[in-house]
Parts: C-alpha cells; sequence; structure tokens
C-alpha cells in the first residue's frame, strides 16, 4: 500500500494501472475510518484490480458554523484500516493541494440539493459535488462506492454522474449499524453516554416508518406522524427534518408510490446525525 499526498503523484500511479489495463475501484471518505466504511472499501476490494481509498476533511462541504476544525481525525489509524483491507493508494492530501489559493469553480446543482439536508445545509453539496468530480477526475475510477447511510449525497452524486456523463459505475452500499441500531458514523463520536442512548430515537423511528411502510400505509402525512412521535419522546432530540421523498427526485411524496425514501435528520444535544430507510412500493423495504 502506498500514500500520496499530492495530485501529480496520484494520477501518474492511475495512469500507470491504467495502461496496464486494470480497474480502478474509489472509495471517498473524510477519514475516521469505521465498520461503515470498511464496508465499502472490502466491496471495492472485491469488484476492482485497485483500490484507491481517499482520506480528505473537505473544507467547502461544511458551512460557517459546522464542525470542521473538531471533526475527528486519526491518520494512523485509518492508514493502518486500509492497508488490513488490501487498499492499494491512500490519497491523502492537505487543503491547499485541492484548492489553489484562487480556487473557483464549482459544481452545483438544483431541484435536489434544495430538499432535506440541503435546506439546513445550503452549501453542503456543492462542496461534495465539487470534490467528487475533481476525485473522480484524478482517479479515473471505474467504480466509486457510496453509502446508503448519506442517501440525499448517493443521489445526487448518481445524478451528477448521469447529467454530466462522468464514465463510471456509481455503487451503493447499505447501511452498517451499531449492534443497537444507531448508523455508524464518524460523528457518533462526539457523543457523551446520555446522548448515545438518546440517538437510539433515529434508527427507532427508522423501523417505525420501515413498519408502517411494509405493512402497506400508503399516507406519508401518518408514516412520517409516527416517526416524528418516536423522536418527539426524546428530551435530548431537536427534529431537524422527517420526510417521506420520492427515491429518485427527492421531492416530498404525499401518497407512498413507486420508490420511496424515509429519512431523518436529528440534533442530539449539538451534534447533527441522519439516517433513512429505501423503500420498493413493490418489493417490500430495502
Ligand atoms: P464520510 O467519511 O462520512 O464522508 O463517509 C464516506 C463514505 O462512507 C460515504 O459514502 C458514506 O455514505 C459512507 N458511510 C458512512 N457511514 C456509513 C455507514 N454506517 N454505512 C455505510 N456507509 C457509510
Amino acid at each position: 500500500m502506498i500514500t500520496v499526498n499530492t495530485v501529480n503523484e496520484i494520477v501518474s500511479q492511475v495512469r500507470h494501472w491504467k495502461r496496464e489495463g486494470q480497474t480502478i475501484g474509489l472509495v471517498p471518505t473524510m477519514g475516521y475510518l469505521h465498520e461503515g466504511h470498511a464496508s465499502l472499501i472490502q466491496r471495492a476490494r472485491r469488484e476492482n484490480d485497485r483500490v484507491i481509498v481517499s482520506i480528505f476533511v473537505n473544507p467547502i462541504q461544511f458551512g460557517p458554523t459546522e464542525d470542521l476544525a473538531s471533526y475527528p481525525r486519526d491518520f494512523a489509524r485509518d492508514s493502518q484500516v486500509c492497508r488490513e483491507l488490501g487498499t492499494d493508494l491512500i490519497f491523502y492530501p492537505q487543503p491547499d493541494e485541492m484548492y489553489d489559493a484562487d480556487f473557483c469553480t464549482y459544481v452545483d446543482m438544483d431541484v435536489l440539493t434544495t430538499q432535506l439536508c440541503g435546506k439546513s445545509r445550503p452549501t453542503h453539496f456543492r462542496g461534495v459535488l465539487t470534490v467528487v468530480s475533481k476525485l473522480f477526475h484524478i482517479a479515473c475510477p471505474d467504480r466509486a462506492y457510496f453509502g446508503e447511510k448519506d442517501a440525499q449525497q448517493l443521489a445526487v452524486i448518481r445524478r451528477m454522474v448521469r447529467d454530466l456523463n462522468f464514465d463510471l459505475e456509481v455503487v451503493g452500499c447499505p447501511i452498517v449499524r451499531e449492534a443497537d441500531g444507531l448508523a455508524k458514523s464518524s460523528r457518533n463520536t462526539y457523543l457523551n453516554e446520555t446522548e448515545r442512548k438518546a440517538a437510539l430515537v433515529l434508527s427507532r423511528s427508522i423501523e417505525a416508518g420501515k413498519k408502517l411502510l411494509a405493512a402497506g400505509e400508503k399516507d406519508a402525512a401518518r408514516i412520517v406522524a409516527a416517526m416524528r412521535a418516536v423522536i418527539e419522546a426524546e428530551p435530548l432530540a431537536r427534529i431537524d427534518y422527517v420526510e417521506l421523498v420520492d427515491g429518485d427526485s427527492l421531492q416530498p411524496v404525499s401518497t407512498v408510490a413507486g420508490t420511496v425514501l424515509a429519512a431523518v435528520a436529528v440534533y442530539i444535544g449539538t451534534t447533527r446525525l441522519i439516517d433513512n430507510t429505501g423503500f420498493v412500493e413493490t418489493e417490500g423495504t430495502k
């Protein structure tokens, strides 16, 4: 496994692999790796000749009052995890390697980014799409791996790839959870013991929604109300959103039809956590 910090180094390694006809799987991350990230890396390992993991806390996807400075970082541990999982190359750039002082070009999107997390994080997806575009150009992956945990991120990246004709496959991977149901997240480390217990309202609310969907409930307002009730019973929780949206357009639906996404964002104390479940009307929950 090699670690490179500069765009020039990764580009020359990628060119070498491409000349040899090797396929490349890319797993973009912000580091502080957990089993969720590991599941993406393992899948990439199975499906490609070469696996690249990028570790980059992307400043432009954080809002001015968000947790850029305090975001957890542990490169030594991440490096060991990547090595154990059979990663070929870690791309670990510093912000000034990715963004020149006069950087001024961004990738932006309408419609999908104005919903869900986009409402409280208006510049977030512009930052995500810009950095992911750069990583796609730099690493030239055949496949890129993203978690369903960040369902809106996955949907906007799929749409960008389609709209801008990126020549790669986006692979979505299932949410990895703690034993008690909490979706794994680097941000879970912000929670104290009481908050950690309170955070279970996210997965419990998702379970409540899932159950109603599986039982054939079609009325979105009733499903949302049941999901909200679970969260509102927890004094440490403050709802950012609880929504049922169309799985492709991410627009709110009033009636369940086709593919829908039930998604929540909740503050537990000062920590903002998200969770979701997809549902295909004819086939049951994913
Ligand atoms: P992050 O480091 O938080 O930017 O996440 C990097 C990638 O890992 C993203 O595609 C996330 O959706 C994915 N990911 C994070 N947590 C999980 C999880 N619990 N299960 C599956 N994928 C995840």
